[in-house]
């Protein structure tokens, strides 16, 4: 991709907004960069900016800004709707997201993880197996460092393990990952992508532009992952916790193994009880790390030595403290309703849940018998609370919390030995908090002052 004089201009100036426009610049494009918020609240960034020789709009977009570039660069944060971008798109502009720049840069193969859940938690798992492997490593995306930033110290050789986005895949043409996953497709931003259907084609496109030596890694036990299966050229593998499949990893009786081509012998990889995580749904994220990288011709044994030291990441079912016999979990990223189902689902029963936040439009009801089954009482906070209240009315207890600082404290004082106090909220932190790494921070606080 030429760029030297092209004009370019990068939408929104997140962080691989930013990463994005240095990087263009200093390959010799006149960059412009467009952002709704004011000068003032993008104070710390625009310095950089201007010294680097780069045109600023702040404030707003103004139309003719879109209309004279030769591309656009959007980031992730920006909807595709945005009036500015579509109409960028019907003048016939080439129009890209900052995942399809970085991978037109980045050197050596990918593999990219995509779904609804667990992404994170798979993406640093099977790039720390890919670590332990020994090859040149390079792990971000979604996460840590925007792909952008990692073309610098990528070689023919490095292995770049990304986490993608339904949002980042909205704007690809050429993305080409070497093994692709997708580990699950439940309703999530239907807020932002309008459908479930919608959503689904987003992340059914992680496979658009793989080919027949590529290789495709779904879960065979969600159905809508199963149907991107009629969406690729790659070479199908599966995961499965509950059944062996033709090709692929699985759990046979108290063992993972792994099928390496339909018709030989499964191997055994590792016993599950060695899985440092806890809950079925991080079974999964191991099998989906287990199957890409025996594909990418890891051996067992070191597949075996890192899944069994990994304790997982931060704000997703961490453990935080027991006090008196009760523990306290965070899982502030649990920031839909199938994740915070998973959440609960790691109990045997007796949960404290902490439920509510910014509502993400997908329905609270479908808990309902989990929620029986396992949960005490439901504290709510946030301005789902009364949406959340009004579906599960009836069918356990619930207490209006408002804050999580009264819900921590009633829970707290509501719990008795043996029971578990879960922050998984299934809603977005925004209302709030300044995203859920701060509420998870708060939940801690709060949960490590109790006395
Ligand atoms: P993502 O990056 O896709 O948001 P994370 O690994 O950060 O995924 O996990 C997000 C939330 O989803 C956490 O609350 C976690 O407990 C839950 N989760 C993790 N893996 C899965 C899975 N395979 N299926 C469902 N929920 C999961």
């Amino acid at each position: 991709m030429e760029l030297k004089n092209k004009r370019v201009l990068v939408v929104g100036l997140g962080r691989s907004g930013l990463s994005s426009a240095l990087f263009l610049r200093a390959q010799g494009a006149q960059v412009t960069v467009s952002d709704r918020r004011s000068a003032e609240a993008l104070a710390k960034e625009i310095p950089a900016l201007l010294d680097a020789g780069i045109m600023v709009e702040s404030g707003g977009h103004g139309l003719l800004t879109f209309r004279r570039q030769d591309l656009i660069v959007v980031s992730p944060g920006i909807p595709m709707d945005t009036p500015e971008v579509k109409q960028a798109q019907a003048f016939g502009l080439t129009v890209i997201g900052a995942l399809e720049l970085g991978c037109r840069f980045l050197k050596g193969r990918v593999v990219a993880i995509t779904g609804s859940n667990g992404k994170t938690t798979t993406t640093t798992l099977l790039g720390k197996i890919f670590e332990e492997a020994g090859g040149p490593t390079l792990v971000g995306g979604n996460i840590g460092l925007p792909v952008i930033d990692l073309v610098e110290k990528s070689t023919a050789e490095t292995v770049s393990v990304l986490e993608v986005s339904s949002f980042q895949l909205e704007t690809i043409e050429e993305f080409h990952p070497w093994i692709a996953v997708v580990l699950n497709i439940t309703p999530d931003h239907l807020d932002r992508h309008g459908s479930f259907e919608a959503y689904w084609a987003a992340k059914a496109r992680i496979t658009e532009r793989q080919e027949t030596g590529d290789f495709l890694v779904l879960n065979a036990e969600d159905k809508p992952t199963q149907m991107v299966a009629t969406k690729t050229r790659a070479q199908i593998y599966w995961f499965s916790t509950r059944r062996p499949v033709k090709q692929g990893a699985f759990v046979h009786g108290e063992s993972i193994f792994f099928i390496a081509k339909e018709g030989v012998k499964a191997e055994p990889v590792m016993p599950v009880a060695e899985i440092g995580l806890k809950g079925a749904h991080n079974v999964e994220n191991v099998l989906a790390a287990v199957c890409s990288a025996r594909l990418a011709g890891i051996g067992a044994e070191t597949i075996r030595a890192s899944v069994a030291s990994f304790k997982g990441v931060e704000h997703r079912l961490e453990f935080v403290r027991n006090l008196n016999g009760v523990e306290f979990y965070n899982d502030s990223k649990a920031t839909n309703v199938d994740a915070a189902m998973k959440a609960v689902a790691s109990f045997r029963g007796g949960v404290h849940l902490i439920l509510g936040g910014k509502d993400k439009g997908s329905p609270y009801d479908v808990m309902a018998a989990l929620l029986r089954e396992r949960v005490k009482v439901v504290y709510t906070i946030g301005s789902a609370a009364e949406k959340i209240e009004r579906e599960l009315q009836g069918v356990v207890k619930i207490v209006s919390a408002e804050t999580i600082q009264a819900a921590v404290a009633e829970a707290a004082k509501a719990a008795v030995a043996g029971d578990v106090v879960l922050l998984a909220p299934a809603c977005s932190s925004f209302d709030q908090f300044e995203n859920y790494e701060h509420r998870g921070q708060v939940f801690r606080q709060l949960v490590n002052e109790l006395s």
